[in-house]
């Protein structure tokens, strides 16, 4: 008899106001870029299914937060169950990237998988293609001590306008969430 597999995934997607969370997600599902989408209050949900061989399937529920960057007040409902992270920030904003130390502080605080350990999470140094080559050099050390000492499980620079590293990110992370699963 055939097995098949269907695993669903909850990803967290957050960070900063602005740093492009919405456009990585919406590039990663639909494969658009779009300079004017409109946020929402609250979550935007966003689910891709990729057949990963013949006998399994993997359905990832993207939990985009809009609205609540601010105050980064998120409930605990927002967190429940959640497999695996993107903590987003803007490459070409450092401030953005003290933030994603507090996001990621957050995302541990409120959930863990089951053995206690935290759940996968990249670090997504977005919008790279406004760097020049030399930044885009310098930033990796300093980004590997970030994932280093804030538990990353690794990080990618990303161009969701570009389609930069955007279905890597994506393989990545399932990955780690099937292995822990
Ligand atoms: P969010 O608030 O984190 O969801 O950010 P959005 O996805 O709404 O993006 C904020 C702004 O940054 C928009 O004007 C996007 O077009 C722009 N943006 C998003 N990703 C990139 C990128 O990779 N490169 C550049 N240059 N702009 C981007
Ligand atoms: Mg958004």
């Amino acid at each position: 008899m055939e097995v098949c597999t269907d695993h669903l995934f909850k990803v967290l997607v957050i960070g900063d106001k602005f740093v492009g969370k919405t456009s990585i997600v919406l590039r990663y599902v639909k494969k658009s870029f779009s300079p004017n989408y409109k946020t929402t209050l609250g979550v935007d949900f966003m689910l891709k299914t990729i057949q990963l061989d013949p006998r399994t399937v993997v359905r990832l529920q993207f939990w985009d937060i809009a609205g609540q960057e601010r105050t980064r007040n998120l409930s605990r409902v927002f967190f429940k169950e959640a497999k695996g992270a993107l903590v987003v920030f803007d490459a070409s904003d450092c401030n953005t990237l003290e933030s994603a130390a507090q996001w990621k502080r957050d995302l541990d605080s409120k959930v863990t998988r089951d053995n206690g350990q935290p759940i996968p999470a990249l670090l997504l140094a977005n919008k790279c293609d406004l760097l020049k080559q030399r930044d885009r050099d310098s930033m990796a050390p300093t980004l590997d001590d970030f994932c280093r000492d804030n538990h990353f499980t690794g990080w990618f620079e990303t161009s969701a306008k570009e389609d930069i590293n955007i279905q890597e990110v994506g393989s990545f992370l399932v990955d780690r969430m099937i292995t822990n699963s």
